[in-house]
């Protein structure tokens, strides 16, 4: 495109732009919100779900205190997806990312050695990935070092240097299966390198946070390799901490979350937690697991929302491919994921932010530019989230018709003041 071309077309872009503004949006893409279709098939747990017994599998009278680490038909359940014993799992309340927070807090303080006697703790931050890991970490005033992904997990040339040469770096998290918003699985190679790595702290912990596990859209299914199982092989049997929880195959606002790990960190995690509640909720825990029954319920179960999802992530792609051709075709990549919530836009350098804001001028929320890494700082400027999940595909299509605008008049703005 020459520069005449070039301003024929931004004038074009531009007024298609002020048109927009014009009558704005009420759209929103920027958080993984299950839609009410996806909501409706878990509708049974409200008011459907006959508890038939008050008394769990293991004697546990489920409406009074009682059995912290949950009750047994749930651990059972939550070890089928971890692969983990029942010694080695701790079913809790509705939420993963609270485990997470409580684990990450035990060990800054309440452990035999806490972090925070030490004067700099740092994480190892894979990035793209999950803003609220980050914001938790920032919380908790432990210093976030980015690691680049690669398609297939972190970069582990990066992980085993920074790990092994320093003592401050305390752990990692990996979101193994359908990376939040890179869709990525971890590979094998990747998995057992982080089991075997050696650290300069010898308490290196995994927080495996496998929001995704069952989330697959396509027949082929990406599984991660059992971290437990390798870091056992390795010697490090307690460095892997998994969480897995039904937030996304049920209903988030009042699902199951559980930890799976080696009994010997379990009962030093149970520990601290017995010094913060007596138990969780059990009727919850015994409602999913009615609901849910086993493994392959919830795999069909999850068939179900992929059926839902699916078409809108095929959405993406179709339109984005007849956007960006020809000319256009440098402007963005984007990910095709085979499961989980997320679409990641790699904009041209220094435009992300302009089109995020640019989008919200006119009514369209996504999720704030570059928060997929730590601090929100990528000095790039070129990392974009998609959360697909809760709006219909009529209105998927028109926020991507709109993004497609706004991505090529950034862009072609950009390319016009570096000139
Ligand atoms: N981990 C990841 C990677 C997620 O994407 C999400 C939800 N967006 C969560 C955890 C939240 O899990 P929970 O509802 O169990 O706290």
């Amino acid at each position: 495109m020459n520069r005449e071309e070039r301003e024929e077309r931004l004038s074009q872009l531009r007024a298609q732009y002020d048109l927009y503004k014009s009558r704005p949006f009420e759209l929103s893409v920027a958080r993984g919100i299950p839609s009410k279709q996806q909501l409706a098939l878990s509708e049974a747990l409200i008011n459907d779900v006959d508890i038939e017994e008050v008394i769990s599998e293991d004697e546990i009278d489920i409406r009074n205190y009682g059995g912290l680490y949950g009750i047994k038909e749930a651990r059972e359940l939550f070890g089928s997806l971890m692969n983990t014993s029942l010694e080695e799992t701790f079913v809790g309340g509705n939420s993963s990312l609270q485990l997470m927070y409580a684990v990450l807090n035990h060990f800054m303080y309440t452990s035999d050695n806490p972090w925070s006697k030490e004067e700099t703790v740092k994480f190892l931050c894979p990035s793209p990935g999950y803003d609220r890991h980050w914001f938790m970490l920032e919380h908790l005033g432990i210093e976030m070092i980015p690691v680049p992904l690669t398609g297939q997990g972190p970069d582990m040339d990066t992980v085993e240097e920074l790990a092994s040469s320093d003592p401050a770096i305390k752990g990692i998290f990996v979101v193994p299966t359908y990376n939040n918003p890179t869709g990525e699985t971890i590979s094998d190679e990747a998995v057992d390198r982080l089991a075997q790595m050696n650290t300069a702290f010898e308490d290196f912990i995994i927080l495996w946070d496998n929001a995704y596990v069952v989330h697959h859209f396509k027949e082929e299914k990406e599984v991660a390799k059992d971290i437990l199982e390798a870091s056992k092989q390795a010697g490090f049997p307690n460095r892997p901490i998994h969480f897995v929880s039904t937030s996304k195959m049920t209903l988030p606002g009042a699902g199951v979350a559980a930890i799976g790990t080696s009994a010997e960190r379990l009962k030093e995690l149970a520990k601290t937690f017995s010094k913060q509640l007596i138990s969780f909720d059990k009727i919850n825990q015994k409602r999913q697991v009615t609901f849910l029954k086993d493994k392959e319920t919830i795999e069909k179960h999850m068939e179900k929302h992929a059926e839902i999802l699916a078409p809108k992530f095929e959405w993406i792609d179709a339109i984005f491919s007849a956007f960006f051709d020809g000319d256009r075709k440098e402007f963005v990549e984007w990910t095709k994921p085979n499961g989980g919530y997320f679409v990641h836009l790699t904009t041209q350098d220094g435009c992300a932010t302009s089109i995020v804001s640019k989008m919200r001028e006119i009514g369209i929320q996504l999720t704030e530019a570059n928060a997929a890494y730590p601090y929100g700082n990528n000095p790039r400027d070129n990392s974009i989230r998609l959360a697909p999940s809760n709006v219909s595909l009529d209105n998927l299509e028109i926020i991507l018709e709109v993004l497609c605008v706004c991505i090529e008049l950034v862009t072609l703005e950009k390319q016009e003041d570096s000139e």
